[in-house]
């Protein structure tokens, strides 16, 4: 089959399913022409008007743009646009602030946090530095008094404060409390909720942390790609930060910066600075309290016990099924999810017991609190019907006539 074919059958499948894992989302229109433009073809390593090629005149200001709304949109003094995507940007973070072998502090990957946050053993982020992880609590939060005293314990380096799994607002002011009290640098990854903190509809890290760094392709809706964002305090802390991340970059990590994204990114930086995309980051919260709601009535159990953000951690054990059982019989029925370990979860990463999902991309769709009801009916008739293949069939006719109401602009 020839690939413009599969991209065509790729295409109806995010047309006509519903794209519920929290980290995914669609972008806009401009964004995928601007991506996939002439700007591939030029090549810019270096940074704006200090590049070690030529012919970069107008590649300059595409970078200037992208940094400006950046700086603009999230109230900082510093920002590079260059990482290829939100891995990237955290290992540039460590290799410019810190030695190989110096400690860090994540979130544990099975409490919700990310592989790069120091996941022992086969990560760079475990490998090449020491790592102390903090867990959260059986009920899924995260207690700061014990993180305090893990970080007293363990004097790291730096504290990662960012989830890729967590339902809940993190408390940024108590980060900083902590990482101050050990004399640690701070450092938020909001790659998962940036969208949110640019709508207003989760608080900003930026007056509490050193460095934030953040993927443009989730809540943001924009391309893949990443970003790095040093703040006022940051700078305060050491006012080389930017120089440093700048070359830790390039050369440091990186070669020529992709022009074409970067173009994507400041074209969604504008796009995120408006009332519409304000009201887009609540629709998205008030959209994943509805269905959290709905699931609790229907008798799952949700880590935290419900959500206060763009996702939800589900604990499908009630229904007598295991997380990736119940993600592949949702998948058969039109609606996407990943499975997930739940905190403290007792089976394995590859079978766990629960499922993430979470509402970016259908309220993008524009999908409101009716559609949540109605998805978290078929997400009961699943969990109860799902070795029933013709049941599921039914249920993915159904999905995709519900998404032919709310189409999406896929040219
Ligand atoms: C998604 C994510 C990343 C990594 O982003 P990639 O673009 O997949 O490399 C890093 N940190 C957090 C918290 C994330 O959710």
């Amino acid at each position: 089959m020839k690939i413009s074919d599969l991209i065509a059958k790729e295409r109806r499948r995010q047309q006509e399913t519903l794209m519920m894992i929290p980290s995914e989302n669609y972008t806009y229109p401009e964004v995928r022409r601007a991506v996939g433009s002439v700007l591939m073809h030029k090549y810019s390593e270096g940074y704006a008007h200090r590049r070690y090629y030529q012919g970069n005149e107008i590649i300059d200001k595409i970078e200037d743009l992208a940094v400006e709304n950046a700086k603009k949109l999230f109230g900082v003094p510093y920002a590079n646009v260059q990482p290829y995507s939100g891995s990237p940007a955290n290992a540039t973070v460590y290799f410019a602030l810190l030695q190989p072998g110096d400690k860090i502090m994540g979130l544990k990957l099975s409490g919700g946090g990310h592989l790069t946050h120091g996941h022992p053993n086969i990560t760079f982020s475990g490998k090449y530095f020491q790592s102390t992880q903090y867990d959260v609590e059986p009920d899924g939060r995260i207690d700061y008094e014990k993180l305090e005293k893990l970080a007293r314990t363990e004097n790291p380096k730096l504290i990662v404060a960012g989830t890729t799994a967590y339902p809940r607002i993190l408390d940024w002011k108590k980060f900083a409390k902590i990482a101050d009290s050990v004399g640690a640098i701070l450092m938020a990854d909001i790659a998962h909720i940036a969208g949110l903190v640019a709508g207003g509809s989760h608080p900003s890290p930026v007056s509490y942390v050193h460095i934030v760094t953040t993927t443009t392709h989730k809540t943001l809706r924009g391309p893949r790609g990443a970003m790095i964002m040093i703040t006022e305090k940051g700078l305060k802390l050491d006012e080389k930060m930017g120089e440093k991340i700048d070359k830790a970059i390039f050369p440091g990590l990186q070669g020529g910066p992709h022009n074409n994204t970067t173009a994507g990114i400041a074209i969604t930086l504008e796009k995120s600075m408006g009332k519409t995309f304000a009201s887009y980051a609540k629709a998205i919260v008030s959209n994943a309290k509805e269905l959290a709601d709905e699931l609790l009535k229907y008798g799952f159990n949700l880590a935290t016990g419900g959500t206060d953000n763009h996702l939800m951690v589900v604990d499908v054990r009630p229904f007598g099924i295991d997380g990736k059982t119940f993600a592949i019989a949702l998948e058969k029925a039109g609606i996407i999810v990943n499975f997930n370990t739940i905190p403290h979860d007792p089976n394995p990463p590859f079978r766990p017991s629960g499922i993430r999902l979470g509402t970016p991309a259908v309220t993008a769709r524009g999908m409101g609190k009716p559609q949540m009801k109605q998805i978290g009916k078929w997400i009961l008739e699943v969990a109860k019907n799902y070795s029933n293949e013709k049941k599921l069939k039914s249920i993915k006719l159904q999905v995709k006539s519900l998404c032919k109401k709310f189409p999406v602009d896929l040219a």
